[in-house]
């Protein structure tokens, strides 16, 4: 099925902010909007997308899977996995990680305290149940999209202090981001 690109959501925008429902229907309006998922990351030069970031309030995302870094540090991307319904039933030790989001574009920050490892539960698009046990960079990613179903983001995770100082430091970033996503659900509402 060929997706489409479809418009991010921006920090400000209040459908990042919601609680995703379960997905009851394996059919090929899910198979679209996975397909839609694919091309909007692929687009985006993204690492993972969750459905409500594309406004869709369905418990979804897609992550790409990247080999080892090489000496560069750079990582080939080696597939792609779509999760409908996931839910993280373990998680084990802690990593300090450097993360970003396509809903908060341009900005980054290092040391998101994660999970080093965990495992998902999921549905595949027939609505079958597997696992995948993800440690490091792939456990990040997880841990950020499954985050994104429950609206809550990144900088969520940050202590307090580290979370205040951020949004000083890119107070104008962000309230540009806020005025753009204000302009957009404006011009959806005309
Ligand atoms: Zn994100």
């Amino acid at each position: 099925m060929k997706g489409n690109i479809r418009e991010i959501k921006l920090y400000g925008d209040p459908v990042l902010r919601k609680k995703a429902q379960p997905v009851t229907g394996f059919d090929d309006d899910l198979r679209q909007l996975v397909a839609d998922m694919f091309e909007t990351m692929e687009d985006a030069y993204g690492a993972g997308l969750a459905a409500p970031q594309i406004g869709v309030l369905e418990r979804v995302y897609v992550v790409n899977i990247y080999g080892e870094p090489d000496e560069e540090g750079e990582r080939e991307k080696i597939g792609q996995l779509a999760l409908i319904n996931p839910e993280i039933v373990e998680r084990e030790g802690r990593q300090q990680t450097l993360e970003g989001c396509l809903s908060i574009p341009g900005l980054r920050f290092d040391g998101v305290d994660r999970a080093d490892t965990v495992t998902v539960r999921y549905q595949d698009l027939n609505g079958e149940f597997h696992e995948i046990t993800g440690n490091g960079y792939l456990a990040q990613a997880l841990q950020h999209e499954q985050d994104h179903l429950d609206g809550i983001l990144y900088l969520d995770r940050l202590k307090p202090g580290e979370r205040k100082a951020f949004m000083d430091e890119h107070r104008l970033e962000i309230a540009k981001m806020q005025r753009l996503a204000k302009k957009r659900l404006k011009r959806a509402a005309d």
